[in-house]
C-alpha cells in the first residue's frame, strides 16, 4: 500500500456494534401510556368488550348481497346498480339525489342501505391546512378517529378499523384502552367516503382534488377485524359500481405482526402494501414493545412478511419508530439488515419514524446523530431506508400505530400522580 492511502474503515461484527453500546432503556421503566397504575401489565385482547353491531349498510355487502336484500324487500334487483353507482361512484347516499330512482323507492333505499354509521363530532387542521384529524362518533356512541394529508400530487387518508385496541402496546395510548369493539366494513369505508367527498370539495386545498392514497393505521389492529377489513378493501379497489375503483398499489394495511392472517392476506389476491410495525428486530426487546411478539416472534413475522412479499411482489414496508436509546442502536441496525437481506435483497423497504421530542418520558426522540448513523447503517447493508413523515403531530397525533403524541400532557400528568402515589 503506497504511503498516503488510508486503510479502510474496519467493519464491526454484530458482537463489536453491540458492545460498543452505551444505554439500554426498556419499555417497563415506566408504566404503560395511560396507565392508571404503575405496575399495569400490558394485557393482549381479541375479544371485543361491546359486542353492538352497527346496522347493515350498503357497504357491507357485495353486489349478490345487495340484490338478495333488494329482491328481499320486494324491489327489483337492478336497482342495486343504480344505487351502487351513485353511492361509489359519486359519493351520493340521499336517494332524492339519485335521479333514476323512482320517489315512491326513496324511504326504504334510505333505511335499507344508508343508516347514518358516522358523524363527525370534532374536526381540527393542521400543518397549514394539509391535515385534517376527524373524530367520528358510532351508532353506540364509541369515538374512532382518521386523518386526513395532503402532499404535492397525493391525499392521503388514514383509516381506523377498531374502536380501541387490544394490542396493549405500551407506548400507544389506545393500547390502554383495550378494544371496544370491532368497525364493520359499512364504518371502515364511511371514513373513506367522507374523505374523497372532504378532498373533492377543496378541504385540502386546490392541488389535492382526489383521494389518491388510503392506510390502515388509525386506531386498531387491521388483521384483528380480518373480514370486516377485507371487504372493505375490496369495496376500496373493485371498480364501480361493485367499490370506489381505487389501486390496490396505494392502499396499505399495517400489523404489528398478526403472522397466520398475514399468510391469509397473501392469498386474498388484493396486491395491497403490507406494512410491518417492528419497531425492533429482536425478540428481547420487541417482547415487551409489541406485546403480541410474545406469540408470534421477530423471525415468523419476517418470514410471513417476506412471503407476503412472493405471493404479490408488492415491496414490504417495515416500520420502525426511533426510540432514544431504546431501539435506535446501530447494532440493531445492523441485525435488521442482516434479517432482511438473509430472506432475499429489495423485498422490504424500511422506514423509521421519528418521534416528537418529549424529555419527560421514555419514548422519545432519538438523537439526530442517533437517527443518522441508523439509517446510514442501513443504506450500508443495502436497505432502502426512507425516514417518514409524520403528520399532524401537532393535533393530537398522527395515525394510530404511534398514539404516543395524544394525550402526551395528560400522560405525563398521570405518571406524576403515579410516582406521588408510590
Ligand atoms: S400501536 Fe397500534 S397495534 Fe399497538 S396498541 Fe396502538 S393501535 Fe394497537
Amino acid at each position: 500500500m503506497k504511503q498516503h492511502e488510508t486503510k479502510p474503515a474496519k467493519r464491526l461484527s454484530l458482537a463489536e456494534l453491540k458492545a460498543k453500546a452505551k444505554r439500554q432503556v426498556l419499555p417497563t421503566d415506566q408504566p404503560p401510556e395511560g396507565a392508571t397504575s404503575p405496575d399495569a401489565k400490558p394485557i393482549i385482547t381479541f375479544n371485543e368488550r361491546r359486542k353492538g353491531k352497527a346496522p347493515s349498510h350498503l357497504a357491507d355487502l357485495d353486489m349478490a348481497g345487495r340484490k338478495e336484500l333488494l329482491t328481499a324487500y320486494g324491489l327489483p334487483a337492478f336497482r342495486a346498480d343504480q344505487i351502487s353507482r351513485h353511492y361509489f361512484g359519486r359519493q351520493v347516499v340521499d336517494p332524492a339525489q339519485m335521479p333514476d330512482l323512482p320517489a315512491q323507492m326513496h324511504e326504504k333505499i334510505s333505511e335499507t342501505f344508508f343508516p347514518t354509521l358516522i358523524t363527525d363530532v370534532r374536526s381540527l387542521k393542521a400543518d397549514k391546512g394539509r391535515t385534517i384529524k376527524t373524530v367520528w362518533e358510532l351508532f353506540d356512541q364509541t369515538r374512532v378517529e382518521s386523518v386526513l394529508m395532503g402532499y404535492p400530487g397525493r391525499a392521503t387518508l388514514c383509516v381506523s378499523s377498531q374502536a380501541g385496541c387490544g394490542m396493549a402496546c405500551p407506548f400507544c395510548a389506545t393500547g390502554q384502552m383495550g378494544l371496544t369493539r370491532n368497525l364493520s366494513t359499512g364504518e371502515i369505508i364511511e371514513q373513506v367516503r367522507a374523505a374523497i367527498t372532504t378532498v373533492a370539495e377543496g378541504g385540502l386545498g386546490e392541488e389535492n382534488q382526489r383521494l389518491t392514497n388510503i392506510v390502515f393505521m388509525g386506531m386498531g389492529e387491521p388483521l384483528v377485524n380480518y373480514r370486516a377489513v377485507v371487504q372493505a378493501l375490496h369495496r376500496i379497489c373493485d371498480p364501480v359500481p361493485e367499490g370506489f375503483g381505487m389501486s390496490a398499489r396505494n392502499i396499505t394495511v399495517s400489523t404489528v405482526g398478526l403472522v397466520p392472517s398475514i399468510y391469509k392476506l397473501a392469498e386474498e389476491g388484493l396486491p395491497v402494501t403490507l406494512a410491518v410495525s417492528l419497531h425492533a428486530p429482536d425478540d428481547e426487546l420487541r417482547d415487551d414493545l409489541i406485546p403480541v411478539n410474545s406469540r408470534w416472534k421477530v423471525k415468523e413475522l419476517l418470514d410471513a412478511a417476506y412471503h407476503y412479499y412472493e405471493v404479490t411482489k408488492r415491496r414490504v414496508s417495515i416500520e420502525y419508530a426511533l426510540i432514544k436509546d431504546m431501539n435506535d442502536h446501530v447494532w440493531r441496525a445492523q441485525l435488521l439488515a442482516d434479517e432482511l437481506n438473509r430472506r432475499g435483497s429489495g423485498w422490504a423497504h424500511v422506514n423509521p419514524i421519528p418521534l416528537n421530542p418529549t424529555p419527560e418520558s421514555i419514548w422519545t426522540a432519538s438523537t439526530p446523530a442517533a437517527q443518522r448513523a441508523f439509517v446510514e447503517k442501513l443504506r450500508e447493508c443495502g436497505i432502502t431506508t426512507t425516514i417518514r413523515d409524520t403528520r399532524g403531530s401537532d393535533i393530537d397525533g398522527a395515525c394510530g400505530q404511534l398514539a404516543t403524541e395524544v394525550n402526551r400532557n395528560q400522560a405525563a400528568a398521570r405518571r406524576a400522580n403515579v410516582r406521588h402515589v408510590q
